[in-house]
């Protein structure tokens, strides 16, 4: 069982110079778990010249962050990441250790947790409480479960699903600084790696970052039937301020979307306000995706298709006939 002595920490995600979005949902993540366990919680954010990012997190969030100033380290090194927090948490025994599931948090949360025999729970989706005991949620077999995991020893480390959890605020969404800002302390720490050395950074061709920042989210599936059709996709999205394009694996296998617009296991997770998905059928690895959309509308000509269970509102109807027919009828509300 965690101890109550522990502290939450949460491992900053940077890249670039620009705090990652995960870093805002992290946070309010550590907030749900406060409630649980009534720990504080502490950013750590690592690198060289990081203070004005933990600076930005502090005024944010209200959330102390400890800057572990690394010189050299100008991109994420696993190798480092591993070594430093090795140092900084050898009197740590009890709390949360808290980064995102994704190609950095994956990389070096792992090797770290070994060294200090704590257990690491990837892919966290929810908290859940089952029978008094902490556990957390996270999807397996392609989506199509959840496990439900408690951990067994005091220090916990966690890595967390993106797109789950609704950041608090973040620079990318409007900045409500909070009423005070947390303090921020500054640790100089020495470590270059031996073993790795980043290279450069190149632009992924799956770049999910519009997705992931939408508000509304309007989805083409293989019911789309034909690449013309997918203008009709992205006329709908238009009438949404804040919105984006996604589409399941199969448009984006056809090469009629952008690996980037995928949602799904395989691709993005999204959790927009509004998520229209049309032609879709709702496999679970699409629905891994996109279930944590707080309103959903399916359209889709076959009433029993899976994504109807979970829709808040089913259309069933042809798309290539009824999104021409909404597009009109919002056209016409508009020049009202
Ligand atoms: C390891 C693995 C990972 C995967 N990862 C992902 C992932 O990340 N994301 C993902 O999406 N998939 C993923 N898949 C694929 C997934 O299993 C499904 O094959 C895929 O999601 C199906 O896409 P779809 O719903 O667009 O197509 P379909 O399953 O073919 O469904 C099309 C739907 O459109 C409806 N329809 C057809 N014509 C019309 C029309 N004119 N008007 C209205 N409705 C119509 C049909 O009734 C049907 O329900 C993965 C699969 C594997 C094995």
């Amino acid at each position: 069982m965690i101890g109550m002595d522990g502290t939450i920490y949460i491992i900053a995600e940077h890249c670039g110079g620009k705090i990652r979005q995960i870093t805002f949902e992290l946070l309010s993540f550590a907030a749900q778990l406060q409630k649980k366990c009534s720990l504080p919680i502490e950013v750590l954010i690592l690198g060289e010249n990081v203070s004005g990012m933990a600076k930005e997190i502090s005024e944010i969030s209200g959330t102390n962050v400890t800057v572990l100033e690394i010189a050299g380290l100008t991109d994420y090194n696993g190798e480092v990441y591993r070594s430093v927090l090795t140092q900084f948490f050898k009197n740590f025994n009890s709390g949360f250790v808290c980064a995102g599931h994704t190609s950095q948090g994956t990389d070096f949360a792992p090797g770290l947790s070994i060294r200090m025999n704590a257990a690491n729970i990837t892919g966290v989706r929810e908290i859940v409480d089952i029978e008094g005991e902490l556990c957390f949620a996270r999807s397996v077999y392609g989506g199509k479960r959840i496990a439900h995991v408690r951990p067994l020893t005091e220090t916990v480390f966690l890595n967390v699903q993106p797109g789950v959890f609704k950041p608090l605020s973040s620079p990318s969404s409007s900045p409500s600084p909070s009423s005070s800002p947390g303090e921020v302390r500054l640790h100089e720490m020495k470590c270059l790696p031996e073993k790795s050395r980043f290279i450069k950074r190149k632009a992924s061709i799956a770049d999910t970052g519009a997705l992931c920042e939408a508000d509304v989210i309007v989805s083409a599936g293989n019911g789309i039937e034909d690449e013309e059709n997918i203008g009709l996709v992205y006329d709908l999205a238009g009438f949404f301020s804040k919105s984006a394009v996604g589409g399941s694996r199969i448009v984006c296998d056809r090469g009629w979307l952008a690996y980037g617009q995928q949602v799904g296991i395989t691709g993005a997770t999204v959790s927009p306000k509004l998520y229209i998905a049309c032609g879709i059928s709702g496999a679970a690895q699409h629905l891994a995706g996109m279930s944590g959309a707080e309103f959903i509308v399916a359209v889709n000509k076959d009433s029993r298709a899976a994504v109807m269970n979970i829709a808040d509102v089913c259309v069933i109807e042809d798309i290539t006939t009824f999104i021409p027919l909404l597009i009109d009828t919002l056209n016409q509300g508009s020049s009202k």
